[in-house]
């Protein structure tokens, strides 16, 4: 089993976009997505960008390009690093998805034998969200035919277990979207890795000292949050953030840089 960390390139905003209050410097912030291999089938976690944003971002995600303006490369899009990484995109059999925000679903219906997993109530708000939230959905990315989707209806400290073994676990992390889930990956030697995604924006998100520059209910957040924490704490995890710049460098990432 390993645990491989690839990105979708960047994303160009604002300070105060990822941290509450913060500056309007310009700031960069990475698109992290997972693979997982497993022996009983190999799951891909969010996905970043659709590939689509390599060629022409502001056609596909509109005029939230202002806000977030994508920057990546064709062979950065999760199905063609799949392919040239020489994973057999038939095998996987999960793509995991914390929300529906436009960078976290570039695998959506690119993998024939997937099984797509997400929070019910995630995927309901991707089709009903506020007025505010709204841009952050991209309909073509989830709403597509023949699509196989297993929505999870766990709440509060209940944990999805994917193979029932206790390698990979869903958390419910709501707050930062009503239905945002968080994972945690146990690995053999590297142990417990926590993969916050966008519960956890930046370092200073995790140590209470910003809220995140987007979120659908403040308590929530805070919440899933120390949630995390507690489990961190608990099981000396690895945390992986969502958007971190800082931290991201020192990850290891690539076909070549996994833990295990
Ligand atoms: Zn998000």
């Amino acid at each position: 089993m390993k645990l491989f960390l690839f990105q979708t390139g960047v994303l160009k905003c604002r300070e105060n976009d990822i941290k509450m209050n913060a500056s309007q410097e310009p700031y960069e912030i990475p698109v992290p997505w997972f693979l997982i291999t497993h022996p009983k089938g190999n799951i891909i976690v969010d996905g970043g960008n659709a590939v689509e944003c390599a060629s022409n971002p502001r056609e596909y995600w509109g005029d939230i390009c202002d806000i977030y303006l994508p920057e990546m490369k064709i062979e950065e899009g999760c199905l063609n690093t799949i392919n040239r990484v020489g994973i057999d995109p038939n095998s996987i059999k999960f793509v995991l998805q914390s929300h529906l925000h436009l960078d976290h679903t570039g695998a959506i219906g690119r993998f024939a034998n997937a099984t797509h997993i997400v929070h019910r109530k995630e995927y309901e708000y991707a089709y009903t969200a506020d007025w505010f939230a709204k841009s952050g959905y991209i309909r073509a990315d989830f709403d597509r035919p023949n699509l196989d989707w297993n929505f999870l209806d766990i709440y509060n400290h209940d944990v999805y277990d994917v193979f029932g073994d206790g390698c990979v676990l869903i958390i419910p992390t709501p707050g930062h979207s009503p239905g945002h889930c968080s994972f945690v990956v146990n690995l053999p030697q590297s142990g417990s890795v926590i993969l916050t995604c966008d519960a956890v924006y930046t370092q200073d998100h995790w140590e209470d000292k910003a809220l995140p520059g987007f979120l659908t209910s403040a308590q929530d957040t805070v919440r899933s949050v120390a949630k995390l924490k507690a489990i961190a704490k608990r099981t000396n995890a690895l945390v992986v953030m969502g958007h971190d710049p800082v931290s991201w460098v020192d990850m290891k990432k690539g076909a070549m840089g996994f833990y295990e």
